[in-house]
């Protein structure tokens, strides 16, 4: 949750290319924040979301990000401590670093495309490196990372065609970037299958929020980053299963 903190940080100040560095202030009276200001959660919670000093209301991301960071680096934690012994240190702290890079790098994307409809280029280059390390970790450099390679060029060029068509108006140029690395990560034919529900769950997503506002209201507000990291969540959990029960591994 304290790794969730400075995340909060990264999403705020990198839209506004601020540097990361210095002391954290209340973004209403400027007043530097306190350590106890700063404990993740309890402080939100404490001080009913507004700052101590100026009663502003704070952005809700902070309490959020904090929660899902916290219960995400959890996740990584419990999944590989059932993946590994106690005694493979060696594959457990390098996973672990690999998993919690991934997490913190998901997140920050998914909040500030959120927020911003931005997607930042930093945690997307972390994410093209895990890619590159996970895509030659599962089948070597050749058989493995040249395939998927290749599998994600073709979706990101997909994506890229679709922003360059509708001018960024259904895509971002940064959604093209994301799923390159995404597919990377998941791999190919796991990356067809992430392509596929990230289409579907936007889709779904979109009519819903049509229904709710009406067709004018939600205009271009859809990010679609958010989309793309959940799709490839879904694959990696049931995107081979998927595969096979559809019969779409016989065409690939
Ligand atoms: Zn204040």
């Amino acid at each position: 949750m304290i790794i969730g903190s400075f995340l909060n940080v990264v999403i705020i100040r990198s839209v506004k290319n601020e540097s990361l560095g210095g002391r954290s202030s209340c973004r209403s009276c400027k007043t530097k924040l306190t350590a106890r200001e700063l404990i993740p959660l309890i402080s939100f919670c404490i001080q009913k979301g507004r700052c101590r000093n100026c009663g502003a209301v704070l952005l809700k991301q902070y309490f959020w990000v904090e929660l899902i960071t916290g219960l995400a680096f959890s996740g990584v934690f419990y999944m590989l401590a059932t993946t590994y012994s106690p005694w493979d240190t060696d594959n457990f702290v390098k996973w672990l670093i690999f998993g919690l890079a991934l997490v913190s790098s998901a997140i920050v994307i998914v909040a500030t495309d959120l927020r911003s409809k931005i997607i930042p280029h930093g945690p997307v280059i972390v994410l093209l490196i895990l890619g590159i390390i996970a895509s030659v970790n599962r089948h070597g450099l050749f058989s493995g990372l040249v395939t998927d390679l290749m599998a994600a060029i073709v979706i990101a060029a997909f994506f890229f065609v679709l922003w360059l068509y509708s001018k960024g108006r259904w895509m971002g140029l940064g959604d093209a970037k994301l799923i390159l690395a995404s597919s990377l990560l998941v791999g190919y034919p796991l990356s067809i299958a992430a392509f596929l529900f990230s289409f579907w769950t936007g889709g779904i997503m979109g009519i819903g929020l049509i229904l709710l506002h009406g067709r004018n209201k939600i205009k271009y507000l859809i990010p679609f980053g958010p989309f793309i990291l959940l799709g490839s969540l879904l694959a990696y959990i049931f995107g081979g299963g998927f595969l096979m029960w559809s019969g779409l591994i016989y065409l690939l």
